[in-house]
């Protein structure tokens, strides 16, 4: 199996090693590439589009020719995961901040996503999540959106405050937190699970 990590900006690194270690620990046979070539993301059984800034990673990838191949594979039906900006991404409907800057959304998943959701004096911060599928989880938040709201077709995974935090919709998975960052896998191995 291959699982192509978008790698604009972010913890690019991270997602691979996460990958990788969660394949070891399942025995499933694999690799995770870090790449920014749309042939490779079309060869790839599924795809990671992490965190970083959306405004940027949103314009690279649709001049790049990397966002048509995000949407051939989640609509082929294989796994898409966003994390924080990727989060961000993922959705079909943004905030007036997102709108304003101009941020041309991937619009796959049915969500209301908010940028910078949880202020300026939370820049950053760590938090024990319930995370459907998976348990607690540490989740570390880095001026991280929220999604407001889902649509029905959409399962929320977890909500922190008012806020929903986790969610998956079929084969794509939107976490306005990062997985990759806390040494556990088990995030990396449900999602990998779903591209078996
Ligand atoms: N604040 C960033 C954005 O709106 C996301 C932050 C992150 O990915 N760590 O794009």
């Amino acid at each position: 199996m291959r699982v192509a990590v978008i790698a604009v900006q972010g913890a690019v690194s991270e997602h691979v090693e996460a990958v990788e270690r969660a394949m070891e620990r399942m025995g499933v046979d694999g690799r995770a590439i870090a790449t920014l070539k749309p042939e490779e993301v079309r060869e790839s059984d599924a795809i990671i589009l992490p965190g970083g800034e959306s405004t940027t990673i949103g314009k690279l990838i649709w001049k790049n020719g990397i966002a048509e191949e995000i949407i051939r594979a989640a609509n082929d039906g294989r796994p898409v995961m966003g994390t924080c900006a990727g989060c961000i991404l993922m959705a079909k409907h943004g905030d007036e901040q997102i709108e304003r800057t101009g941020t041309r959304l991937l619009g796959l998943m049915n969500i209301w996503v908010k940028r910078n959701a949880f202020g300026r004096q939370r820049e950053s911060f760590q938090t024990m999540l319930k995370i459907k599928h998976i348990g607690d989880f540490e989740g570390v938040f880095i001026r991280a959106p929220a999604i407001l709201k889902a649509g029905e077709e959409v399962e929320v995974l977890s909500t922190l405050e008012e806020y929903i935090v986790g969610a998956k919709q079929n084969n794509m998975l939107a976490l306005a937190f990062h997985p990759e960052l806390t040494g556990d896998t088990r995030i990396h191995e449900y999602f990998i699970r779903m591209a078996l």
